[in-house]
């Protein structure tokens, strides 16, 4: 059987996606769906994009051999460099090709959802840039956790619009942000921060992203002769930086998948982020996927200590590589994941994001031959997790 791993002209990734909307906005959902591609493929935007992600997020971002990282866990061990990208993430490879494509299509207001704020920093960066007046939707309870990357947003110029329903996080935030695009629905473009969303938009942004691995094609032809890896690690949230991470490879059989998601204080501790091991299937801000829920179907708020994982769905690619075995899937607690941080950090003086220590910790339980060649996508930078880090201290930096 052949099975293709790219979204049908329905909107599907086998059971998974779709475009699950308000009446309101299926002339928008619609028009994106039927524009995006001519537009993203077009000469004009490709100048613009390619040119901002070198000149402006300074891409290519490396493609890293960690020697002592390697003798660690006994393989060749590479690391993709999101981290070294201007904002400190792989989400801005996104937010300027939605905010161009925005723009193409005549829409002057842009609006976006955020959680931890990375996303919100992102699009507001963007924003600033290409002049555009940009709203991001913050839960209350997000605000008060993340009040650096609130400021941040408002030196950019953006307005952040506090979202007091539901647990005030990112789910709420989503919803208001659904809201808000409704009301305004003919001059409104909604940058989605992930894979995830009515169908264009896991594509989309999964498009936007695939530069990840398409460098990694360059950059291992030219170290190692060949231009696949045998594993691709990456850690996945919404999913963006793992479907960028595996978009060129999606059809390659002998590049194996391991996908990190959070299983927070453990998969039965009824605290956790891990959607794929937990999650049943459901309908969540316009697509169909899995989703941790009650027995009755009430989305259960997700936990882990990365804020940029804990989102209760999953985008319905990696809904579907897990589905079909493609992906391998491993969930990482908080601990495994911040004993990652600090072995990377010590080997190689790099301190990840938190998010990207779940790919690090599923590396580091893995068993793989010596002559194996292993891609992990650092997604993010550890800047914005050093109160979470320095927490962990009196554990981790005793003698
Ligand atoms: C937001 C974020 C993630 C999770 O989002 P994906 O869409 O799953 O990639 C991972 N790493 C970092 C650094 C982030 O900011």
């Amino acid at each position: 059987m052949h099975t293709t791993f790219h979204v049908d002209s329905d909107g599907y990734y086998g059971p998974y996606g779709g475009a699950f909307i308000p009446e309101i906005l299926h002339k928008n959902v619609e028009e994106l769906g039927a524009c995006y591609l001519n537009i993203m493929n077009s000469p004009d935007f490709q100048d613009e994009y390619q040119e901002l992600l070198r000149d402006y997020v300074g891409r290519p971002s490396p493609l890293y051999y960690a020697r002592r990282l390697s003798e660690r866990v006994g393989a060749k061990v590479y690391l993709k460099r999101e981290d070294l990208n201007h904002t400190g993430a792989h989400k801005i490879n996104n937010s300027i090709g939605q905010v161009l494509l925005a723009r193409r299509m005549g829409k002057t207001r842009i609006i976006a959802e955020t959680g931890a704020g990375q996303h919100g920093v992102a699009t507001a960066t963007v924003c600033a840039l290409l002049d555009m007046p940009c709203f991001v939707f913050m839960g209350e309870t997000d605000i008060a956790r993340q009040y650096l990357n609130v400021q941040k947003m408002e030196m950019l110029g953006a307005t952040v619009v506090p979202v007091t329903c539901g647990n005030k996080t990112l789910k709420d935030a989503t919803n208001e942000a659904i809201r808000d695009w409704c009301c305004n629905p003919s001059d409104t473009f909604y940058v989605i921060g992930s894979t995830i969303g009515p169908h264009p938009y896991p594509d989309m942004v999964a498009r936007l992203q695939s530069v990840i691995s398409e460098e990694i094609k360059k950059q291992l032809l030219s170290k190692e002769g060949r231009d696949y890896p045998d594993y691709l690690f990456a850690c996945v949230g919404g999913g963006s930086n793992a479907a960028g991470t595996y978009y060129h490879y999606l059809e390659n059989d002998k590049v194996k998948f391991v996908s990190a998601e959070a299983a927070g204080l453990g998969l039965e501790s009824g605290q956790s982020a891990a959607t794929i091991h937990l999650g049943r299937e459901g309908v969540i801000h316009g697509c169909r996927t899995l989703i941790i829920q009650t027995p009755d179907g009430q989305i259960e708020e997700p936990y882990s200590i990365s804020a940029g994982l804990d989102y209760p769905g999953i985008g319905p690619l990696h809904a579907y590589l897990a589905k079909t075995g493609r992906a391998r899937v491993e969930a990482i607690t908080d601990q495994e994941a911040v004993e990652a941080a600090f072995a990377l950090t010590r080997l190689e003086g790099i301190v990840p994001a938190l998010e990207s220590s779940h790919a690090l910790g599923a590396l580091m339980k893995f068993r793989f031959n010596p002559e194996d060649i292993v891609v992990v996508t650092v997604s993010g930078r550890g800047d914005k997790d050093m109160p979470a880090y320095i927490e962990q201290f009196p554990t981790f930096l005793k003698r």
